[in-house]
């Protein structure tokens, strides 16, 4: 490490883990925290912050072109998958889903089916971490009513899941459908008119809104009993009791207002750079390989395995970059992110893997001054680790 690279000017490439809150966002959640009042009251003030949640559901169901009234907001995606899972297996007592889901969607089905074979099917993935069509369909059909539940853009490598087979051949057989859209939502155009999926999570930090919000979307023509976590006041429909988080769903809304605006400008503007990144990188750092390159992916998500250079040597030398070794989502986890693994990356590959993830705020000059870190990173922990590693 050389006092030139702590003296760097920082590069944010972690927008999977959180994004900066968009200008508009962080401007109406301001004005709302001075604003008093409970959504639920009826005086004046009550009404003034009933009014601006329903704006924000407006504004979230734009984005999303689906209807207001079917929108739940949560305290963020983690809630809204336990929410829609825990309702939907009430409902259908088997799951189908697969090996590369978010830990929010993996452990939730783990606890609620008990692992039972005959209650849970994990479905493998390819080595662009895609699912098999046929072996989709192979488990979907004739066991009448179950849930799939398929994330729509993985958090690690930013595979977007073909998901419109997946959506018909489990309806053809009598399936509800949830996605997990928390890394796609405010990224890519989204439009629920035309994806048929019953149930969907978000949650508003991936797209410039504030932490600790998020929402549950459910079709208001899928069967589905009313079963909340958490009882009390009967908020959101009775879906979700207790009082409102008022500026975290107003921050929310114009986020998603922001974010539909501006999204075909920024999801081209962050492809080039994520190009432009991966460029560099496989010039410079030869045996470097990117996971999922052949395969359709949020634009700004780079997965990148530096053989011989393991990524959290790789992090503790470049501190001036913000980065992830797998999913910065499993809290302090150890082990080698399963995402990769099922993609079948050995473990010592797995272990060297970086998550590089852009957005709407990166700008070129941070992706330049990204890569100079990066490279002289590898470089440095490969001298280290020696040949023998680097094999
Ligand atoms: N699903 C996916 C795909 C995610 O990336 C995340 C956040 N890393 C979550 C769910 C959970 O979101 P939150 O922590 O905001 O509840």
């Amino acid at each position: 490490m050389t006092s030139e690279t702590y003296r760097a000017e920082p590069a944010y490439l972690d927008y999977n883990a959180t994004t900066p809150m968009r200008p508009e966002a962080l401007s109406a959640t301001c004005e709302a925290l001075r604003a008093v009042g409970n959504a639920s009251s009826s005086h004046h003030q009550g009404r003034d912050a009933a009014s601006r949640v329903d704006r924000a559901r407006r504004q979230l169901a734009a984005l999303l072109n689906c209807s207001p009234g079917e929108l739940i907001f949560t305290s963020g995606a983690t809630e809204a998958n336990n929410l829609a899972l825990q309702a939907t297996y009430a409902h259908t007592g088997l799951i189908i889903t697969s090996a590369v889901e978010h830990p929010a969607v993996l452990e939730t089905v783990r606890a609620l089916t008990g692992d039972a074979p005959d209650t849970l099917v994990i479905l493998p993935v390819d080595g662009d971490g895609q699912l098999n069509e046929d072996a989709f369909r192979a488990s979907v059909e004739g066991k009448g009513v179950a849930l799939v539940t398929i994330m729509l853009a993985n958090n690690e490598t930013g595979v977007i899941t073909d998901l419109v087979p997946v959506i018909e051949a489990a309806h053809d057989a009598g399936a509800l459908v949830h996605t997990d859209a928390t890394q796609y939502v405010g990224r890519l155009p989204l439009d629920l008119g035309h994806l048929d999926v019953d149930l969907l999570s978000l949650s508003a930090h991936k797209f410039g809104g504030p932490q600790g919000v998020g929402a549950l979307f459910i079709r208001r023509s899928t069967p589905l009993p009313q079963r909340p976590l958490v009882f009390g006041g009967g908020h959101e429909r009775g879906w979700r009791a207790g009082t409102l988080n008022v500026p975290g769903i107003v921050g929310l809304g114009a986020a998603a207002e922001a974010a539909s605006r501006q999204l075909d400008d920024e999801a081209s503007r962050v492809t080039k750079l994520r190009d432009l990144l991966e460029g560099e990188v496989l010039a410079r750092l030869p045996g470097s390989y990117i996971n999922g390159a052949s395969t359709p992916r949020l634009p700004g998500v780079t997965s990148v395995t530096f053989p011989g250079a393991p990524a959290d040597a790789i992090l503790a030398s470049m501190p001036e970059v913000a980065a992830s070794d797998g999913s910065a989502c499993s809290a302090g986890a150890p082990s080698p992110s399963h995402v990769l693994l099922a993609m079948g990356l050995s473990r010592e590959d797995a272990d060297s893997t970086v998550r590089l993830s852009t957005g709407y705020a990166t700008t070129e000059q941070e992706i330049h001054r990204g890569v100079d870190a990066i490279v002289r990173a590898v470089t440095h922990v490969r001298a280290v680790m020696g040949p023998a590693e680097s094999a």
